[in-house]
């Protein structure tokens, strides 16, 4: 695949790879696959990368999945110095393992890094810590039914030091967890609750960058969502859509044409502009635009706007049924067989899945078949 890569970066890192002496037995592990849930179990190995300010990175390892050792004092319990990226592996049905866009993670993870004054992972070496964990994970990652194997990169600040400055020692790490069809009897439907007394981000602040603080910000007004009876909660700032908690939001015209936020105050996921991109290709006009919530609520009213969905790894495509604020709802139509949000994400993860062939160079192999990550 063509990654836009400063290849003078690639950091001849050799990784030492410590097998797990006890992993999970094959009976234990199948019965966690057959019904992983989201999050909750975790394979047998890690990735640690070690950075200091004189270091750069050194001590690159594949080990058996444990505890974490810090310090008391370590900045990120104090301070919130962490970054982090989501994406899948995917088994196709030949067994070959696969992942998507996995550039953009690494870019991200650089942007978000730059942000959080932290030092920027090569990209080659994040590509290689993916392959490395999924190597001695393989068993993991399951298949059949759009289940997957979710890759979880994190870095924070792992100096002892109470004064505030960024940290001189860093650890990153990467952790994997199986997960299984996100909606089990079908695509639901999500109903979404508009916060207008809380935001998650700021102009100049970090929404754009992919950290903890953003979801510790988002844990109140998520409580919120959920005692008014709403799965998820809507961020606005000065009267425009942001997103949700960790998905972004795009609207669909009567015209076809898709409409969603622009904001420096946005995570741009790789899901959302995956799907503008099928969308374009397929002919539909594409708005990256400030998005009032008057425009939703006047067009869903007129008929203008006829669908409305949330995007992210995880889900990878919700449609928004309702949208619930203090003093007034939008009630989006039904989705349909037709909807485009259907087609979209049925086009999206037949490609992730290997059903339909990936014209635009997005899979990345990362099994041991797989040399240089080619397609
Ligand atoms: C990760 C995330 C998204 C979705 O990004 P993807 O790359 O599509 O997974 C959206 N919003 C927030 C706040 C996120 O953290």
């Amino acid at each position: 695949m063509s990654l836009s890569l400063n290849l003078t970066d690639v950091t001849p890192l050799q990784f030492a790879v410590t097998p797990n002496p006890a992993p999970k037995a094959d009976a234990e592990r199948e019965e966690i696959l057959a019904n992983p849930g989201f999050g909750q179990y975790f394979t047998d190995h890690m990735v640690q990368i070690h950075w200091s300010e004189r270091g750069d990175w050194h001590r690159a390892a594949v080990e058996p999945y444990g505890k974490i050792s810090l310090d008391p004092a370590a900045a990120v319990l104090h301070y919130g110095q962490e970054i982090f990226e989501g994406l899948k592996a995917f088994r196709h049905a030949d067994g070959s393992i696969w992942t998507f866009r996995p550039d953009q993670n690494g870019l991200r993870l650089q942007r978000s890094a730059r942000r959080l004054a932290l030092p920027e992972l090569p990209v080659p070496l994040f590509l290689e810590s993916l392959k490395q964990l999924v190597r001695a994970d393989a068993a993991w990652v399951p298949g059949g039914g759009e289940t997957s194997l979710y890759l979880r990169p994190f870095m924070f600040a792992s100096e002892s030091f109470l004064g505030v400055r960024a940290a001189k020692k860093v650890y990153y790490f990467v952790i994997a967890s199986p997960a299984g069809a996100y909606f089990k009897g079908g695509v639901k439907p999500v109903s979404i609750w508009l916060s207008t007394e809380y935001q998650r981000a700021a102009h100049g602040g970090t929404g754009a960058a992919k950290t903890g603080g953003n979801y510790a910000a988002s844990l109140l007004p998520q409580q919120e969502a959920y005692a008014q009876g709403c799965d998820q909660v809507l961020f606005l700032q000065d009267g425009n859509l942001e997103e949700l908690g960790g998905m972004n939001v795009v609207l669909v015209k009567k015209d076809g044409t898709l409409v969603t936020p622009a904001s420096d105050s946005i995570l741009e996921g790789v899901t959302r502009d995956s799907l503008l991109q099928i969308a374009a290709d397929r002919g539909h006009a594409i708005e990256r635009r400030p998005v009032s919530l008057e425009e939703w609520r006047d067009g869903a009213a007129s008929g203008e706007i006829v669908e409305a969905f949330a995007c992210g790894t995880a889900a990878v495509v919700s449609p928004i049924g309702v949208l619930k604020a203090k003093d007034f709802s939008i009630e989006m139509p039904e989705t349909t067989a037709d909807s485009l949000v259907l087609s979209l994400r049925g086009e999206l993860t037949d490609i992730q899945y290997g059903r339909i062939e990936d014209t635009r160079g997005w899979m990345y192999r990362l099994d041991a078949g797989a040399e240089g990550g080619a397609a």
